[in-house]
């Protein structure tokens, strides 16, 4: 279980995030909503050990992470651009960090992430003649081929066309259930955070200013943006 409690981060005396609080169960999948600059990716940073804390605490099981570096926190990272790799084939990619650990049966494992993400049959493919889903398929598959404790996506379809974007959500959702995989969504879209996650927090201007299931939110939303898209006149 991770729990962000109080969390500030700053940019050279600048906050980015203030004293912002949240939980999140294993299994569950949490989106992070907020307008552009209201500090949704530096907080993943901060999660992820990749920003300092200026104030507050996170904790993964209660173990304080403070002085935990980003590669022993036995986390995954995925970017708005996938990043893969070029000169390698979909399932090099895939199978990238199961090599460099020499996993037993790492071909099988392959094959079944490329399954879990729909893209069977396209390992021999290189990334460059591939559409942006189903690259963004393919990083996601290489991202839970290390099974993380934790997934941490930053914007992970906001490259894509309004169309794809709707579409793939859902099958975001549902990949992320079938693999059981505890996430941290950071997006900006509503349709996106609702279709995808069982839990939201809403930010605004660095802070956390409402946490809960998708159900709470629906029924009370605290924030004037996230009631205009939900239909209620404010
Ligand atoms: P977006 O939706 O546009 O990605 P965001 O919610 O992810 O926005 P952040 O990137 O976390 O927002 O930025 C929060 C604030 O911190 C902004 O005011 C931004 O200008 C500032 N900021 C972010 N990164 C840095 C940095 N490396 N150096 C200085 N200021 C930064
Ligand atoms: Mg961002």
């Amino acid at each position: 279980m991770l729990s962000v409690e109080h969390v500030s981060v700053s940019y050279d005396g600048a906050p980015a995030v203030v004293d912002a609080s949240l939980r999140l169960d294993d299994g569950q999948v949490l989106a992070v909503l907020g307008p552009s600059g209201s500090g949704k990716s530096t907080l993943l940073r901060a999660i992820a050990g990749l920003e300092p804390l200026a104030a507050g605490r996170i904790r993964w099981d209660g173990d304080d992470l403070a002085g935990v570096p980003t590669h022993k926190r036995g986390f995954a990272l995925m970017f708005q651009d996938g990043q893969l790799f070029n000169h390698l084939t979909v399932a090099r990619n895939v199978g990238y960090a199961l090599r460099l650990r020499r996993t037993p049966d790492a071909a099988t494992r392959v094959q079944e992430l490329l399954e879990l993400v729909g893209l069977q049959g396209y390992g021999d493919r290189l990334p460059g003649t591939l559409s942006g889903g189903e690259r963004q398929r393919v990083a996601l598959a290489r991202s839970l081929a290390v099974q993380p404790r934790l997934l941490l996506l930053d914007e992970p379809l906001s490259a894509l066309d309004a169309e794809l974007r709707e579409r793939l959500a859902s099958d975001l959702r549902d990949i992320l259930r079938a693999a059981g995989t505890t996430a941290l969504m950071v997006t900006h879209d509503h349709e996106e955070a609702f279709a995808v996650a069982d839990r939201l927090a809403v930010m605004r201007a660095g802070g956390v200013v409402q946490e809960g299931e998708i159900a709470e939110v629906w029924r009370a939303p605290a924030d004037p943006a996230t009631a205009l898209f939900l239909g209620y006149a404010r």
